[in-house]
């Protein structure tokens, strides 16, 4: 063990005698250290700002973000805090990458999608249609070379990258028709983002991407057909049933969306071994909690939408769902193509969908057809 995990594991077990602390303290990782790691919260804290593409405590989203910085300061005893801004309130939300970027802020929380400008193999690495689920996703970060790969997709941008959460299977969206053929989906104009929308295109619909907050008034004033938000937790809180008669699934286009934490790589590479430990297990810890903190949230607004809003829902027939597969994987492979980094990522991906899609299907999904 290296003297600075020793005074590390010293400090916070509160173990440490007055000998053991001078046989730490006398090695390479010096003097500031030892008094950081074992004196209660450091005289001076460093202090990060974490601005966030969500409205403040927006649920599930906006929470987590707030989550994650208060793990950080509590895991630190204090010498690491972080204060969240909301979309808006230091930069709007579709700047968070470049503030981050600039220095402007030491980290970020949001969705790589939203950076396909700026990185294209963004665009995959927060999930894909007809892709992985939440569970196959997180096994493909923490240990099917996912995090190596997202690392090095960000690295020439000069931000690190972690997983800090997942929305789960979301849904596929509020209709005012049925859709009972592909045919139906000739002309939709509906809000659908990310490759999902390319998808929508090619089949002859009409994507359009609007901010969360205009989708309500957008849906039920008939500028747009049709939407798809998150699920029920947050489709509830935007009232979405009341502009809609007919609510969707599965969400093909978003399987298993995993949220982004972005950290400025100068402000990480200014942090202590230890202090990149705390940020590293706290993004993992609160990607676990939010990804929790959806599945029984959504668990209970799908019962409220069902018995309180008489919501009628309704499953994309297998016609419907084929087709939209097949062009998923037309237009997935020709993003690959275009670009070096995309085209590695997504190698990455396949390699690991075709060895865990064969576990899932004779453990989780054949247990879950029979439940
Ligand atoms: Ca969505």
């Amino acid at each position: 063990m290296d003297r600075r995990k020793f005074v590390k594991t010293a400090g916070v077990a509160g173990l440490a005698g007055t000998a053991g602390l001078l046989s730490a303290c006398g090695g390479k990782a010096g003097v500031s250290d030892c008094a950081e790691s074992t004196a209660g919260p450091a005289a001076e804290a460093i202090e990060w700002k974490m601005v966030t593409t969500w409205p403040r405590d927006f649920p599930g989203l906006g929470t987590g973000a707030t989550h994650l910085a208060d793990l950080i300061g509590k895991l630190s005893n204090g010498r690491l805090k972080v204060k969240v801004y909301g979309g808006n309130e230091l930069v709007p939300p579709f700047e968070v990458f470049d503030a981050v970027q600039r220095g402007t802020a030491e980290m970020g929380h949001g969705g790589a999608y939203y950076w396909k400008g700026k990185i294209p193999a963004s665009q995959f690495l927060g999930g894909w249609p007809f892709g992985l689920t939440g569970n196959e996703m997180n096994g493909w970060f923490y240990h099917g070379g996912g995090l190596e790969i997202y690392h090095e997709a960000y690295a020439p941008s000069g931000l690190i990258p972690f997983p800090v959460g997942n929305s789960g299977t979301q849904m596929g969206g509020w209709v005012n028709k049925e859709i009972n053929s592909v045919a139906d989906l000739n002309g939709l104009k509906m809000r659908i983002p990310g490759v999902g929308a390319e998808v929508l295109k090619r089949i002859g619909g009409t994507p359009v991407n609007i901010p969360g907050a205009e989708l309500f008034t957008a849906l039920q004033s008939g500028t747009i057909d049709a939407t798809e938000w998150v699920g029920p937790m947050n489709d509830l809180a935007f009232g979405l049933f009341r502009a809609a008669k007919y609510y969707y699934y599965p969400g093909w286009h978003e399987p298993g969306s995993a949220l982004e934490g972005i950290v400025n790589a100068e402000a990480w590479a200014s942090l202590a071994p230890d202090l990149q430990q705390i940020v590293e297990t706290a993004c993992k810890a609160a990607s676990m909690d939010m990804y929790a903190d959806f599945e029984a949230r959504n668990g209970t607004a799908l019962n409220t939408l069902i018995n309180e809003h008489q919501v009628e829902l309704r499953a994309f027939p297998d016609e419907v769902l084929d087709e939209l597969k097949r062009v998923s994987f037309e237009v997935l492979e020709e993003l690959a193509a275009a670009d070096e980094m995309s085209g590695k990522v997504w190698a990455s991906f396949k390699a690991y969908f075709d060895t865990i899609r064969g576990w899932t299907e004779i453990g989780s999904q054949y247990f879950l057809n029979r439940r």
